[in-house]
């Protein structure tokens, strides 16, 4: 890939996009399109050096444009969210098929060489994920499929259409599963934001207001693991640029209870709260890490970047934003 090949990526406006978009300016790519359906103001990051376009990919004509010209694709848009959007906007998450559709049929008429599809690890099946105590889903326990109602049955679908887009038009393709990821510049309000995001909020909320108290979704049990942003971006790039032509894992394997989440992000912002919990909350599966066997063996690498270490930087960027409303107040003041 030469730095000046035009790459673009889609759903730039969002969270891993625009970091993606970050990364790959700041390794020398200076041929960078970036489209999200959002106006430019709502972007999470925005560089004036980019080609950014408005565009709403669920029609093949704006994927069309889109597509043009470039070389390689990284199809990241999608309507989706933390758990609370997607266990009740199924039909929403299901219609980002549009968008995946129509990107892969827009690259190849172009002739684009590359195309990363992301996935989710909300294609798994249901039934590996009853247990809090997991076994680590590695990338066959997708089938027999019972993916998650919605999103994830959409996520499926779209992986095989890359695989079929591949095996029949010669697109090459390559599908990441991504496992919860947060960091800087994730949604942290307003219903679409997942776990370790949500919690900072709220304990960032509960310390100015005084109120002490937090509520928590389910009884706080349930495992996950939870991705630092820089190594999502980092693996998206080192699977688009690999022989990997299954869908494979991208996640952490550090695995943790939402209850040792709020310890954590407790332990950062130095306070103690007291903990309700709301069990009629969405709460998704059980329990649910991710199997590292294969990427260690394909790429040599996985995810390491610490839970404890990401959720400080994620803390400080979320206080950051809260308190620019009052800009007086510093964190070192208030911690
Ligand atoms: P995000 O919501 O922050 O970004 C997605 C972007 O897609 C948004 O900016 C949205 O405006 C844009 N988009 C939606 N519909 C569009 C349309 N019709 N045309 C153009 N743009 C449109 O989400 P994210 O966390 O950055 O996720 C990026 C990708 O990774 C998505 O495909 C998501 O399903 C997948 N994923 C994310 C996670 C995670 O933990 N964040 C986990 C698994 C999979």
């Amino acid at each position: 890939m030469q730095s000046d090949d035009l790459i673009l990526v889609t759903g730039a406006g969002g969270f891993i996009g625009g970091a993606l978009v970050a990364d790959l300016r700041a390794a020398g790519h200076r041929n960078i399109r970036a489209v999200d359906c959002k106006p430019l103001s709502e972007w999470h990051q925005e560089f004036p050096d980019v080609e950014n376009l408005r565009l709403d990919l669920r029609y093949l004509e704006p994927c069309r444009i889109a597509a043009k010209g470039a070389r390689s694709v990284y199809n990241l848009a999608a309507d989706m969210g933390g758990m609370g959007f997607i266990e009740t906007h199924k039909a929403e998450c299901m219609l980002s098929v549009l968008i995946s559709t129509h990107m892969l049929m827009a690259a190849r008429e172009h002739g684009c060489e590359r195309f990363f599809y992301s996935s989710s690890a909300c294609v798994y099946a249901a039934e590996k994920q009853t247990d809090a105590d997991v076994v680590a889903l590695k990338e066959s326990d997708a089938y027999p499929a019972n993916a998650e109602d919605g999103y994830g049955w959409e996520k499926l679908f779209s992986e095989r259409m890359a695989r079929h887009f591949r095996e029949d038009y010669g697109l090459v393709t390559r599908v990441a599963r991504y496992h919860n990821v947060y960091g800087p510049h994730g949604t942290y309000e307003g219903g679409r934001e997942k776990a370790p995001a949500a919690i900072c909020r709220k304990v960032i909320q509960a310390k100015r207001t005084g109120s002490n108290k937090i509520e928590i979704w389910g009884d706080g049990e349930q495992t996950r693991s939870f991705m630092y942003i820089d190594d999502c971006v980092q693996g998206t790039q080192a699977i688009m640029a690999s022989d990997i032509i299954e869908p494979i894992n991208l996640g952490s394997d550090e695995l943790v209870t939402i209850n040792r989440l709020v310890d954590i992000v407790e332990q950062i912002a130095g306070v103690k709260l007291q903990r309700s919990y709301d069990l009629g909350a969405p709460k998704g599966v059980r329990g649910r890490n991710s199997d590292n066997a294969m990427i260690q063996d394909r790429l040599g690498w996985a995810p390491s970047i610490r839970l404890a270490d990401g959720l400080e930087r994620t803390y400080a960027w979320i206080y950051d934003r809260m308190v620019a409303a009052r800009p007086s107040e510093s964190r070192a003041a208030a911690a």
